[in-house]
């Protein structure tokens, strides 16, 4: 195990049981966590949230499209989308245009199923090697399963490719040491209202709990870290998921972090209580502006640099494209509702079914190929 590396910045990565200021900012940290900075370990093991990889990769690709419609609800990528461009938005989240996966995004995939397989196992084989040994057969089955991809990932590519993804799976272990502690959940899948019946619903990579009961919510990513003045972008999505934690539990989250495994560095924020409730009331503006714009149909374009990763731009007015004829305004719906969902409760947390599986591969695939810092937060 790689000896520990010096913190970034004036605060050490924190325990859960002790949040860490926030009146610095998010702490940056490089190398592997100290040993209090774990939660206590959990006779139970993780959570397991679902069916591997193959399927959710592909399920993006394939049968996305034709899954039946649930009822519109705001995800941390979906309100990302909207504040980018309403445009953008639309198509993804309203005409569901569909969006094949990159090799980057398949790759994302593949670094998040070895890790959540990983920590199924027993503490002492979470290791490089043995966690880095699982991408092959793991590769092999999603692409027995679905051939396509076999044609986004040329054959003389994939050595390499397969390599890369065994690198940042490494990585992982300079940033974490997965034996002293057993998440609560991995990939858990989780649908609630907030505010005035606000549909919120989201995908959290890993959920901690320590002994004190005091949470963390985690987020691996497999590309870059981003500069000091993007950090609240990238903050966002956990911001979302700690609201919804908070108010599906009334706890709010000790720590909220960010794994950056293309260059090793972790982003840990403390949030507040009060922090939570303002940013709930962005979250609710925000969701009463798409409802307008639902009902209207008025899905403006916004041109930013983000256009260079948006693969609508066949679709779009900005670029010579026409819209598709507007679907009509979907249903919202409460947590738990929908089609593919058999729970009407108010506040939710799944087990990934295969169809919500693909919602967090289309996500995912959409997060894949965006810069992490090329755009400050917007509205
Ligand atoms: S190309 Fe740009 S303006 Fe057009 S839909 Fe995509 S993000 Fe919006």
């Amino acid at each position: 195990m790689t000896a520990p590396q010096p913190v970034e910045g004036d605060v050490s990565d924190a325990d859960p049981a002790e949040p860490a200021s926030t009146d610095a900012g998010p702490v940056r940290a490089a190398g592997p966590v100290a040993a209090s900075d774990e939660p206590a370990s959990t006779d139970a093991g993780p959570v397991r949230a679902g069916p591997a990889a193959a399927g959710r990769v592909a399920a993006s690709e394939e049968s996305e499209p034709a899954r039946p419609r649930r009822p519109l609800a705001l995800s941390p990528s979906r309100a990302t989308d909207f504040k980018t461009c309403p445009l953008l938005y639309r198509y993804r989240a309203i005409d569901r245009l569909p969006e094949a996966p990159s090799a980057l995004a398949v790759r994302g995939t593949l670094v998040h199923s070895a890790l959540e397989r990983m920590f199924g196992r027993p503490a002492d084989e979470r290791t490089p090697d043995l966690t880095a040994a699982e991408l092959p057969p793991l590769w092999e089955q999603m692409a027995n399963e679905y051939p396509q991809l076999n044609d986004l990932i040329p054959a003389e590519e994939l050595p390499a490719w397969l390599t890369s993804a065994q690198d940042l799976v490494r990585t992982y272990f300079s940033l974490e040491d997965p034996r002293r502690f057993t998440p609560e959940a991995c990939e858990l899948a989780i649908e609630i209202e907030v505010g005035d019946g606000v549909p919120l619903r989201g995908f959290i990579d890993r959920l901690d709990r320590a002994a004190t009961g005091q949470l963390r919510v985690v987020d691996y990513k497999t590309g870059r870290s981003p500069g000091p003045d993007f950090e609240a972008k990238a903050l966002y999505q956990l911001k979302f998921y700690a609201l919804m934690i908070f108010r599906m539990r009334g706890v709010v989250p000790a720590q909220l972090k960010l794994i950056y495994l293309a260059d090793a560095l972790s982003l840990v924020y403390s949030p507040t209580e009060a922090e939570l409730q303002a940013f709930e009331s962005g979250v609710a503006a925000l969701w009463e502006a798409i409802v307008r714009a639902r009902e209207t149909g008025h899905f403006p374009a916004r041109q930013s640099r983000m256009c260079g990763w948006c693969s609508y731009q066949p679709f779009c007015p900005e670029f010579g494209g026409t819209s598709p004829p507007y679907p009509g305004a979907p249903e919202c719906g409460s947590p738990g509702g929908g089609d593919d969902e058999d729970s009407s409760t108010t506040a939710v947390e799944t087990e990934r079914s295969g169809a919500v599986a693909s919602s967090r591969a289309s996500e995912r695939s959409a997060e894949a190929d965006e810069p992490e810092s090329d755009e400050p937060e917007s509205g």
